[in-house]
């Protein structure tokens, strides 16, 4: 970063020794709000020592299906420090998200997204709102497992585990005592899966008995969601499994005012990423009208990150002034309540202005350094675990297209192995053999689940000649879950109905 003249920076500057940072400008609307965001550094003072480096759409379509060349892993490896701004995942074509990417390859295990009202000054219907959401960033859906197993059924893993929700429960619990929150809460839908859902809550709820002076809650998360969109004011932080955390950081962020406000830390052991919560808004770019504030906010917490605590509030403090100004990109120009609607780099240009301001109104924002998070996992306890069952997954119709759940029942009967024998078939989940109703729908997609009577342990060899056995007599086996118990608990899911 060139250097200025600037006053603000020249007494951070006598501060702060340069940071190498790795910063990539995205697609979309990423190129301009970026420059925005740099030039406003820049005058705050901001000591940073810029490498660039090109991912996304450019990179996608040159073939790399990944969006990220060698090359900038490499930068990334040196300087631990990533500032992005959004970029286009094109659709379909095995293009995988490098957002995902590279979450999960730096180990960014927490996504950390503030959501904060600045009525009056900028219209919301929620005046009262300062929510942080820690969304889970590495598990769940994200692994990314997809499979088409039939032609009528596709199939993507849910995998929660033990080492990943406790560090980011107690990251979330860490975070709350470092900025002096009051509560947390944790989203799940462990209703319905008791087992990945149920292990976040279990988790949620053992790890918040070690932190007494912060109150703990949990919601499942359709009226969670529901209730945070109505009435925001009531919670503080909220912790979530993956999916449910990209969902709702958007809805917070947007009921905030605009999506565009929001900004997001990834953070990790060795390693942080900083963005806006936002995309790269195609339809928006290359007319310098998008808000760069998500991305702003984005680098506040990233200076915090770096050393720089006293930029970071420099920063967030004049970017607040210019909200209280009723300066404000088309997003969230209202009349009446906006005074002037300004481009992207007019909009930088005013916060630059207001270096060394604090709002009247609105609070004024305090970062102390040194408040970095470290959060590990417990050694996993070995449990005993035991098989006592197989569930086979059949891609099967009868020879005229037929999907008849007793036909299939009848006939996988014939083929036991050792007294390990068909117990029930499930169509998505729903026990459909023995005693299923006629008026059941069914997919072309079948879980035949085969036990001992007695439930008694099986090997992996009896596995194996089952399922010999029901592939010779001409059935696709698509693939096989094993029943486990661990500690005699027995660790699966009934069939509906069972
Ligand atoms: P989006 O967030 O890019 O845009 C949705 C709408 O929100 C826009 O049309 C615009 O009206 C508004 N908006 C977003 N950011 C704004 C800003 N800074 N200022 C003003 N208005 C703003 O969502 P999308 O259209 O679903 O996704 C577009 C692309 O972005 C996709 O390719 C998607 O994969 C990608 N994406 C990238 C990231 C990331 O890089 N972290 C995150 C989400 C989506």
């Amino acid at each position: 970063m060139q250097t200025s003249t600037n006053s603000a920076q020249t007494s951070a500057s006598a501060t702060h020794t340069k940071v190498p940072i790795t910063v990539a400008y995205g697609d979309g609307i990423g190129p301009e709000i970026m420059e925005a965001t740099l030039r406003i550094l820049e005058a705050a003072g901001a000591q940073l020592d810029i490498e660039e480096i090109e991912i996304g759409e450019k990179v996608y379509l040159k073939g790399n299906t990944a969006g990220i060349a060698p090359q900038a892993w490499d930068s990334l490896r040196r300087t631990k420090v990533f500032l992005k701004a959004p970029i286009t995942t094109p659709q379909g074509g095995g293009f995988k998200s490098l957002n995902v990417t590279t979450r999960k390859t730096l180990g960014l295990f927490s996504n950390v997204r503030p959501c904060v009202s600045y009525h009056p000054f900028v219209s919301t219907k929620h005046p009262v709102m300062d929510v942080v959401i820690i969304r889970e960033n590495e598990e769940d859906l994200y692994a990314g497992i997809e499979h088409q197993q039939t032609d009528e059924v596709t199939q993507c893993l849910k995998l929660i585990s033990r080492p990943g929700t406790e560090k980011i429960v107690r990251y979330a619990f860490e975070y709350a005592r470092a900025y002096g929150r009051k509560k947390v809460t944790c989203f799940t839908k462990d209703n319905i899966m008791k087992l990945t859902d149920g292990l976040f809550h279990k988790i949620f709820d053992e790890i918040a008995t070690e932190y007494p002076d912060i109150e703990n809650e949990h919601w499942i998360i359709d009226i969670g969601a529901a209730k945070l969109a109505d009435s925001p004011e009531n919670f503080d932080v909220i912790v979530m499994p993956n999916l449910y955390g990209d969902v709702l950081s958007d809805v917070a962020a947007q009921i905030t005012g605009s999506v565009g406000l929001a900004g997001s830390a990834n953070i990790g052991e060795g390693f942080a990423m900083f963005e806006a919560i936002h995309g790269s808004a195609p339809r928006r770019a290359g007319q310098n009208v998008a808000n760069p504030s998500g991305l702003l906010l984005g680098a506040v917490q990233m200076l915090v990150y770096i050393g720089q605590a006293d930029v970071a509030e420099k920063v967030h403090n004049a970017w607040l002034k210019t909200m209280e100004d009723g300066i404000h990109t088309y997003d969230i120009f209202k009349e009446g309540t906006s005074k002037e609607k300004v481009s992207t780099s007019d909009f930088a240009s005013a916060v630059i202005a207001r270096v060394g301001q604090k709002p009247s109104t609105l609070k004024a924002v305090k970062y102390e350094g040194g408040k970095s998070i470290k959060v590990t996992s417990s050694p996993t306890k070995k449990g005993k675990k035991e098989t006592i069952g197989v569930d086979l997954f059949l891609h099967w119709t009868e020879a005229n297209g037929g999907k008849d759940p007793n036909v299939l029942g009848e006939s996988l009967k014939q083929y036991g192995y050792n007294g390990l024998n068909l117990k029930m078939i499930t169509n998505r989940g729903l026990k459909v053999y023995p005693d299923g109703f006629p008026e059941t729908f069914c997919t072309d997609h079948w879980r035949c689940r085969y036990q001992k009577a007695d439930e008694s342990p099986i090997t992996h060899k009896e596995i194996v000649e089952l399922m010999r056995l029901v592939t010779e007599a001409g059935f696709d086996v698509i693939k096989t879950e094993n029943l486990c118990t661990f500690d005699g608990v027995k660790s699966y899911s009934l069939g509906q109905g069972q």
